[in-house]
């Protein structure tokens, strides 16, 4: 296999040099970086250029069923959830100090796979750290309950691991959709991680980082591949007993419908068509830089990216004006090129599915204010493009398009903007801007939202549950929350004698 050279005008940390000098980015199974049982492999294409840049593995159902039967003899055999907690704890904190120490390395990977922007990159893989360290906490901190039974009885009830967790992640922002995979470890579950095939080298560099952290061969397992061979095998394997899924609608419901066949459960972190409605007493300096972040920032490919702009009829021109002013300028360029503000999408395939529907905008009658075309023709750009005078009926407002086009409407009322802010099928999250508390207060009752930004836009934490409502999902990730999606609880009666 040959191997491919990085493009010189990269500044990428000789660790990441290192890393693309694989020969392949293999499965990590049983603690060993392997290629697929039948040699299959897919190309690793870097979305700035639309070149080759690396191979990865290409699994199918044999890979995933070696990933499942380590993962199972590892839970079943104990070694990791056995382990005294304290010792689960250090070792997870070992992982997340092997993060932070390769953090470097892995944005850039990042941007090279997904075509993040490296500063954005950075911060990412900063939270893909935080978070490892926040779960890290949790091992000792797991706890069942006694509950009031007649006397002559004692029930413990315990909360335990669910055993393996098939994590299926998506290439927007691949160190952290690896870290969100493996949380479930630190209640002393197994773990198959399934890599979107756009993004496969992070999670590779991460499971090897945990082998390195001392998290037992096997207990962490990596499968590379397409979504129809790998995903669909991890989803249906009768020894995987809960899927964690992020990625599109249309997926989730898939991935739901097989999982039911074996009355599994899910948990969905799925898309969103979020708003940020724009009250006529907001700062609207901040508003529209945020609006303009939100929505540009990865080129629209987050699930809250506040996709629908809705602006009291008071106030529309003006923000308009600001935001269309403020993007007009923006720098499109490769996620290394200095003073970038846009990069690339991922794939040609969203590339397509963005112009797709910029040509329904159109269609649809809604007023093109900017951009609107493909950016230059080599790699995969897009120009931030704006949409005014949008009619919430309209499928530029109603559709997750998943790329760096923003739909702007108005409304008048209180009450309408949140009957439009409502009126999707999504509820994954919603930005308000205003300064007055009542009116702050009454939008976080009315929106039917699993977050809710209040002058500020798409913070994360890793102590703070985050999902959606509606067709957005199902079960939470981050927090507290989601220790209920990868455990259960047993009871234990006894009968006092
Ligand atoms: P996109 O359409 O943007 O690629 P998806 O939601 O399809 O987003 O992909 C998210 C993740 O789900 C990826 O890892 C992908 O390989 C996986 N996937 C896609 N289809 C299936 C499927 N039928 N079963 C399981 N996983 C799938």
């Amino acid at each position: 296999m040959s191997v491919l050279t990085v493009p010189s005008t990269y500044p990428i940390s000789s660790a990441a040099t290192r890393q693309l000098q694989r020969p392949l980015f293999g499965h990590v199974i049983d603690g060993e970086t392997v290629a697929s049982l039948d040699g299959g492999t897919m190309s690793v294409i870097d979305p700035a250029s639309g070149e080759q840049i690396a191979t990865a593995a290409s699994g199918t159902a044999a890979d995933v069923e070696r990933a499942v039967r380590s993962a199972r003899e590892a839970f079943d055999d104990g070694r990791w959830r056995f382990l005294a907690p304290i010792e689960q704890e250090r070792r997870l904190r070992r992982l997340a100090s092997l993060l932070a120490e390769h953090a470097d390395e892995l944005a850039d990977l990042d941007v090279i796979d997904s075509g993040l922007l490296r500063m954005y990159a950075g911060f990412i893989v900063q939270f893909a750290v935080d978070g490892v360290e926040y779960y890290a906490g949790w091992p000792t901190k797991l706890h069942g309950s006694v509950p009031a039974v007649p006397n002559e009885f004692i029930v413990r009830q315990v909360r335990e691991p669910v055993g393996v967790v098939g994590s299926v992640i998506p290439w927007n922002g691949p160190t952290a959709g690896a870290a969100f995979g493996i949380f479930p470890l630190c209640a002393g579950n197994s773990v198959v991680l399934k890599p979107a095939e756009q993004t496969p080298m992070s999670a590779v560099v991460v499971a090897e980082l945990a082998l390195e952290a001392g998290i037992p061969p096997g207990v962490l397992n990596v499968v590379q591949g397409t979504g129809e061979s790998v995903g669909a095998a991890v989803v249906s394997h009768p020894q995987v007993d809960v899927i964690s899924f992020t990625g599109s609608v249309e997926t989730g419901r898939r991935i739901q419908a097989a999982a039911a066949a074996r009355v599994k459960r899910v948990c969905l972190e799925l898309g969103g068509k979020s708003p940020s409605i724009i009250f006529p007493d907001a700062d609207l300096d901040t508003a529209a830089a945020t609006v303009m972040m939100g929505v540009w920032g990865a080129s629209g490919q987050v699930c809250t990216c506040n996709t629908r702009v809705l602006v009291h009829e008071s106030v529309y021109d003006d923000l308009l004006d600001r935001v269309v002013d403020g993007s007009r300028g923006l720098h499109i360029g490769g996620g290394f090129e200095p003073d970038v503000d846009m990069g690339p999408v991922v794939s040609a395939a969203q590339l397509e599915r963005i112009q797709r529907y910029v040509q329904i905008g159109r269609d649809e009658g809604a007023e093109l204010v900017l951009g609107g075309e493909r950016h230059g023709d080599r790699g995969y750009f897009h120009q931030p493009t704006i949409f005014a005078s949008v009619r919430n009926d309209m499928r530029i407002a109603q559709e997750e398009i998943f790329g760096p086009v923003m739909s702007v409407l108005t409304f008048s009322s209180e009450d309408e903007a949140y009957r439009i802010a409502n009126d999707v099928e999504y509820g994954l999250a919603a930005g308000v801007w205003t300064n007055d508390l009542n009116i702050a207060n009454r939008a976080s009752r009315a929106l039917r939202v699993g977050t809710v930004w209040i002058n500020t836009y798409q913070m994360v934490y890793p102590s703070v549950s985050y999902g959606g409502v509606k067709q957005s999902g199902q079960g939470r990730n981050l927090g507290e929350a989601s220790l209920d999606d990868f455990t259960q609880l047993k009871s234990v009666w006894t009968k006092v004698a």
